[in-house]
C-alpha cells in the first residue's frame, strides 16, 4: 500500500531524512517509532505530500506521491491532483486540530460535502454511523471546547474515516491525551485494524505497537535502524541504538 525507496528530505542545509526505504502491505498495522527529532512526522507528511521529497520514490497504493513519471523524468502532479492523492489517506495528529467553531457532528460532515460534493444528508447518515463507532453519538452536537481532547481526538478519527481513506496515518494520536483518555482511543485505532485498514502509526505506545501492530520500524537520525514484526524487535532488539531507545521508553 505504501512503498519507499531511498526517501531523502532536507529542510535548508538540515538533511533530515537520509534514505528511508520501507513497504508497507495492504491491511497492516505499521508502527513508526524513534527519537524525537528523528524524522517520523516529516517521513508521514511526505507520503501525502505535505512535504516535497528530495530524492528516492514514494509510492501509495501504487501510485508515485506527488509525481508523474514520463520515461526516467518526474513530472511534478497539479494542485488539483494532488488533492486528489490526499483524498484516500487520512491523518490524525497529535493535536487534534478539530475545527472550533463546528459541531462534532459538523467536523465530520465538512470534507465529504465541501471536498466531494456528497449531500448534506449522505454525509450526515454516515457521519452519525462514525460517531456513533467512536463512541460519542451522544456527542454530536457539543463543540470541540465541549469535549475532552480523548473526545476530541475519536472526533478527528472519525473526521478522518468520513473521506473513506484507503490508507490512515496516525502521528502520536495519544501522546497529548491525560494517560486515563488514551485506552478510548487506542480502543478505536484497535477497532480499525480488526477492519482491515491499512495504519501507519507513529506511537511511543509501546503496548499497542506489540499487541496490534504487524510491523514496526525504529528510525533514528532519518534511517530506518531495525524493523521487523513488533514483538521481536522490542524484546529482541539487535541494535545498540534500538537497545538504548527502547531502554527509556519501555
Ligand atoms: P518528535 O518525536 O519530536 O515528533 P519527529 O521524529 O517527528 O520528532 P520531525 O518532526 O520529523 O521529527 O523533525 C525532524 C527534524 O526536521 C527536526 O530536527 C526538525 O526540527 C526538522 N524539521 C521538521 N520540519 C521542518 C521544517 N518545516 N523546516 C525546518 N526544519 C524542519
Ligand atoms: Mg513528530
Amino acid at each position: 500500500m505504501v512503498k519507499a525507496e531511498g526517501v531523502h528530505k532536507s529542510f535548508g542545509a538540515a538533511h533530515i531524512l537520509k534514505g528511508i526505504d520501507l513497504e508497507v502491505a495492504p491491511r497492516e498495522v505499521f508502527c513508526l517509532i524513534g527519537p524525537s527529532g528523528s524524522g517520523k512526522s516529516t517521513f508521514l507528511r511526505c507520503i501525502n505530500h505535505l512535504e516535497q521529497i528530495n530524492a528516492g520514490r514514494l509510492y501509495v497504493d501504487g501510485d508515485l506521491v506527488g509525481y508523474r513519471q514520463k520515461g526516467d523524468k518526474l513530472y511534478e502532479l497539479k494542485d488539483s491532483e494532488v488533492a486528489l492523492q490526499r483524498r484516500d489517506i487520512g491523518m490524525v495528529f497529535q493535536r487534534f486540530n478539530l475545527f472550533p467553531h463546528m459541531t462534532a457532528l459538523e467536523n465530520v460532515i465538512e470534507a465529504p460535502i465541501q471536498v466531494k460534493g456528497e449531500t448534506r444528508a449522505v454525509a450526515r447518515a454516515r457521519a452519525e454511523r462514525l460517531l456513533d463507532r467512536v463512541g460519542l453519538s451522544d456527542k454530536a452536537g457539543n463543540y470541540p471546547s465541549q469535549l475532552s481532547g480523548g473526545q476530541q481526538q475519536r472526533v478527528a478519527i472519525a473526521r478522518a474515516l468520513a473521506m473513506e481513506p484507503k490508507l490512515m496515518l496516525f502521528d502520536e494520536p495519544t501522546s497529548a491525551l491525560d494517560p486515563e483518555l488514551v485506552g478510548d482511543v487506542l480502543d478505536v485505532m484497535r477497532g480499525l485494524a480488526e477492519e482491515g485498514m491499512t495504519m501507519i502509526v507513529v506511537t511511543h505506545e509501546m503496548g499497542f505497537a506489540r499487541e496490534v501492530g504487524d510491523a514496526l520500524v525504529f528510525m533514528d537520525d532519518g534511517v530506518v535502524v531495525e524493523s521487523g514484526h513488533p514483538r521481536d524487535v522490542l524484546t529482541n532488539p539487535q541494535h545498540d541504538r534500538t537497545k538504548s531507545f527502547l531502554s527509556k521508553v519501555l
